[in-house]
């Protein structure tokens, strides 16, 4: 596939890159992925102790650099204080099987929790879709329970296979980057296609199925390693203008149209 990863950097700073990592958090508050204080990100940690995890009892929209704990791969607490969250397996497994993988991210973000709960395939029906053109986006549904056990951690890893993300049937979803640009846009991308197909089943009309082979050269088109990081610093800009306005912590009310 020419779905490229980048080597991830030893001697990069983790302070820097639990930073990113925070603002990864918020940012997918702010694209629909916040469900109270559940949903978490981790970073595989470049000394190969385990995984920095966010901690407990906060929103994605809280997270900020120091709410990660390092656990190691059985999930022993090695750093940092606050609560483990119950999911650590998904993440912990999900990285020993995938060495090309350094972030995961779990949420429950709606419209790719509705897709899930469903025998619907995602399809690359918009531009979103098509992120998704060449594994696809598994379903895995051994369980509708959180993932709170190895064998259930080993199962999802399973599962998700060499995917970028794994629809949890009536749970929610995980997704992988080798980058946090990449985890980011992974969960941004899954929850914008599966809200675009959701409207597209709702409305009645007939869908038109894109083909296949054309979807693949579409991502190449479309999704080069500029563009990523185009998309990436465009989702930073707006968190900070949304933040410069509402401050850390609040995430995004919609409104009816004409409120
Ligand atoms: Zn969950």
């Amino acid at each position: 596939m020419t779905y490229t990863h980048t080597a991830y950097l030893e001697d990069g700073s983790i302070a820097a890159t639990l930073a990113d990592l925070a603002r990864a958090h918020r940012i997918l508050e702010l694209e629909g992925h916040g469900d109270m204080s559940m949903g978490h990100l981790s970073y595989r940690d470049p000394f190969g102790r385990g995984l920095w995890l966010k901690r407990g009892n906060l929103a994605l929209s809280e997270v900020e650099q120091d709410d990660f704990i390092l656990i190691d791969f059985d999930g022993a607490v090695l750093e940092g204080t606050g609560l483990r969250h119950l999911e650590w397996p998904l993440h912990a497994e999900i990285m020993k099987a995938r060495p090309d993988v350094n972030f995961v991210g779990h949420s429950h973000a709606h419209f790719s929790t509705v897709l899930g709960a469903s025998e619907e395939p995602l399809k690359p029906y918009n531009n979103h879709g098509v992120w998704f053109a060449y594994e696809g986006v598994p379903r895995f549904t051994q369980t509708s329970h959180i993932i709170t056990t190895v064998p259930l951690g080993v199962a999802a890893a399973q599962h998700i296979g060499a995917a970028q993300a794994l629809l949890l049937a009536n749970h929610g979803i995980a997704f992988v980057g080798s980058t946090v640009a990449e985890v980011t846009l992974t969960g941004i991308f899954l929850e914008k296609a599966a809200r675009f197909q959701v409207d597209l089943r709702a409305s009645g009309f007939a869908p038109i199925e894109p083909d296949p082979e054309e979807t693949k050269e579409k991502f190449d088109r479309i999704y080069p390693a500029k563009a990523q990081h185009n998309f990436w610093t465009y989702f930073n800009r707006r968190l900070d203008r949304v933040e410069a306005l509402q401050g850390i912590g609040i995430s995004q009310i919609s409104l009816p149209p004409g409120v």
